[in-house]
């Protein structure tokens, strides 16, 4: 009988290393919170090394059976006139044309389903303790009897309970980055599938994706952290949200309407994780969960590139996890560390802080190959403006 691993999470990260754990004999379980499906979720990219992933694994053509290619960012004023612009190939990865953009539902379910033959997937469930020694972890659930497994793995996100119970409340390892951001289906299509539209007022955005004719709004803000924040709770979102876009402008009234009547509303602070370490013996983080990067990094393709990882250096030494682990993330983290260095100019570029910073940030927009210091492949391309890039990020807020 194979090694038995515990995945926690069956999100993006959890379901590409439980596919590739299953793959190298290992005698995988899944448990994931949610019951069913989430909403659609916003658009994410398969971009650089997970493309590789992704095609090993074969769902390379059900991705782009779903993919919603954008090729412009667009900023526009109240009355919604164009003022600027940015060619979003300009922030594509290595993989180039390979590279999709999905909706982070539809990544997860497909990922889920290459393995659904091989995994033990359990929905509504979730791991309440765990204690592990040195020849395995025992864990107990909620719902099922408690088992013992070789490796426990979190992926079960920013919020990770498998990081809670190893290393410790949350607050001590998530930073509040002074932003909150929010996404809400429209289902609607919005004219023009190939346009991401968003509208500046200063320290505010508001953003409409097309997302295949089903547009998926996002309200991206600075705040300093919410007294009592609970990500869990709606209303208190919705009125959080309701007091930072007190403005009119663009499709604003529309949207906030919306708003108040939805019960499909993701909303969490931005956040940066800073943890020590990845893992605690037999117990390992992948994804958000060890590293979140929230919407300013490519989370979704770090979670695929480490789940992949991860699975890779567990089935290299089955018997020796913790340093299958500690190699794993040896390998990984750097890749991470890049993106999160980016974070700052993103920040300013996405949610400049003043109206000259708006002016200063479309004026730079038309200068497009100075934004292709954003993605790290673009940055190499670009190093020379890359710092040209940071100094102007300065100006913006
Ligand atoms: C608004 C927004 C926009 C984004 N845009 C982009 C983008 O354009 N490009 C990009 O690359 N990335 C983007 N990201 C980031 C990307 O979505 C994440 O980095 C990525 O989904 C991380 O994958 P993950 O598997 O670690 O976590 P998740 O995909 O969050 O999966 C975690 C899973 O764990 C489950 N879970 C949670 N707690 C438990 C528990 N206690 N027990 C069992 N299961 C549990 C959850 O239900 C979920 O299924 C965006 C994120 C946000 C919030």
């Amino acid at each position: 009988m194979g090694k038995k691993v515990l995945i926690s999470g069956a999100g993006v990260a959890g379901a590409t290393a439980a596919y590739w754990l299953a793959r190298a004999g290992f005698e995988v379980t899944v448990v994931e919170r949610a019951s069913g499906a989430r909403s659609s979720g916003s658009p994410v990219d398969v971009k650089g090394p997970a493309v590789d992933v992704v095609e090993k694994m074969g769902v390379m053509a059900r991705l782009r059976e779903v993919d919603s290619p954008t090729d412009r960012m667009t900023f526009v004023d109240a009355n919604g006139r164009r003022l600027a612009g940015i060619p979003l190939r300009a922030f594509s990865g290595a993989a180039g044309a390979r590279e999709v953009e999905v909706a982070r539902a539809d990544l997860a379910s497909i990922l889920v389903d290459a393995g659904r033959d091989t995994v033990e997937y359990r929905w509504g469930d979730t791991i309440t303790d765990l204690v592990h020694d040195d020849a395995g972890v025992d864990v107990t659930f909620a719902a099922a009897p408690p088992s013992r497994f070789d490796a426990v793995i979190g992926a079960d996100g920013l919020h990770s309970t498998v990081r809670h119970l190893t290393f410790g409340p949350e607050g001590s390892f998530i930073r509040h980055t002074g932003m909150y951001v929010a996404t809400m289906p429209i289902d609607e299509p919005t004219g023009d599938d190939t346009e991401v539209l968003i509208y500046n007022t200063p320290g505010r955005a508001v953003a409409v994706h097309p997302n295949r004719g089903h547009a998926i709004a996002a309200f991206i803000f600075r705040r300093a952290e919410v007294p009592g924040y609970d990500y869990r709770d709606l209303d208190q979102h919705k009125r959080v949200l309701a007091e930072a876009f007190p403005d009119t402008g663009w499709l604003l009234p529309n949207l906030l309407d919306r708003l108040r009547h939805t019960d499909d509303l993701y909303f969490d602070s931005i956040s940066r994780m800073r943890l020590p370490r990845w893992s605690e013996g037999r117990v390992g983080l992948v994804g958000d969960a060890a590293a979140a990067v929230s919407l300013f990094g490519d989370g979704s393709t770090l979670a695929i590139a480490g789940g992949y990882r991860l699975a890779e250096e567990l089935s290299g030494s089955p018997s020796q996890v913790a340093a299958a682990l500690r190699r794993y993330e040896t390998r990984h983290r750097p890749l991470v560390r890049s993106k999160q260095q980016a974070f700052r100019v993103a920040r300013a570029l996405l949610l400049p802080a003043t109206r000259p910073g708006i002016a200063l940030r479309n004026a730079v927009a038309r200068v497009t190959p100075v934004l292709a210091g954003l993605s790290s492949e673009g940055g190499r391309r670009a190093r020379g403006s890359a710092a040209g890039t940071g100094r102007a990020a300065d100006r913006m807020g």
